[in-house]
């Protein structure tokens, strides 16, 4: 195979607490990997990792071939979607998604036509001119992904982007992000300490405990063939 995105023996230390533990993973162009895991087994510190937000203590993160250490988080073209909706509140919509492009210096025509296209691709062409209070916790998770993948990143972090929403809400998102990720054949990293929703939106799994990947493989293998008693336990196939 050849790795869209590796990650080899990836470690991070917040003083003595070693959250990542020698992290390797290999992940394909327009791959769907998911990251399951418990609270605290250091999910969340990956992602931030990839995206430049932290340090490495030691290994390497190549995506396409080139080494990101070293590289500032805007030079990483990683983009990334937060728990928490963390929308810029005195923005309208539009100008949430336009802000990327705004960073990078291109055209207003040009932001806007490229807003009205992402804004139509998850379903709010309508919402462009309204500000982010005014948007249900599901509208502006949408909005925060529009916003993210207007700079056309190679890679996209999802961290836990459904973990707040309502059940009904959560359930539609899911399909719905999943059928963008796949139109856009868009490599994603999503972040879950939900069973369902690992099983149902991947193409792969990675079940994390303790800053390591415990195991990996198609939902269908995680779910029926657990391999460590930590997995089976938190997947719930046997009590
Ligand atoms: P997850 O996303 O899987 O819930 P995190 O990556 O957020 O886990 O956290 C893993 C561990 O690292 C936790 O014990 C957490 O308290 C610790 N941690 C995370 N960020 C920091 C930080 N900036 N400083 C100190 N400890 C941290
Ligand atoms: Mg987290």
């Amino acid at each position: 195979m050849n790795s869209y995105l590796e990650l080899q023996s990836v470690r991070k230390r917040f003083g003595n607490a070693a959250v990542l533990n020698g992290v390797h993973l290999d992940v394909a162009e327009g791959e769907l990997v998911t990251l399951l895991g418990p609270s605290g087994c250091g999910k969340s510190t990956l992602l931030r990792c990839i995206a430049g937000l932290a340090v490495l203590d030691g290994g390497r993160i190549v995506l396409q071939g080139r080494d990101l250490g070293g590289l500032a988080p805007r030079e990483r073209q990683v983009g990334m979607v937060f728990q928490s909706f963390a929308l810029f509140p005195n923005l309208t919509a539009g100008e949430n998604v336009e802000y990327g492009l705004r960073m990078r210096g291109e055209s207003k025509r040009g932001r806007r036509r490229r807003a009205e296209e992402l804004l139509a691709l998850v379903d709010l062409e309508d919402k462009r001119d309204v500000y982010p209070h005014h948007l249900s916790g599901g509208q502006q998770q949408r909005i925060a992904l529009a916003r993210s993948l207007a700079v056309q990143p190679k890679l996209l972090l999802l961290d836990e982007p459904l973990s707040a929403l309502d059940a009904q809400i959560r359930k539609n998102l899911r399909s719905e992000i999943r059928s963008i990720q796949q139109r856009l054949n868009m490599t994603t990293l999503f972040v879950t300490h939900d069973q369902e929703e690992a099983l149902t939106m991947s193409d792969r799994v990675c079940i994390m405990n303790k800053g390591v990947i415990v195991q990996e493989g198609t939902p269908e293998q995680i779910y029926m063939t657990p391999r460590t008693e930590f997995a089976a336990r938190f997947m719930g196939s046997y009590n």
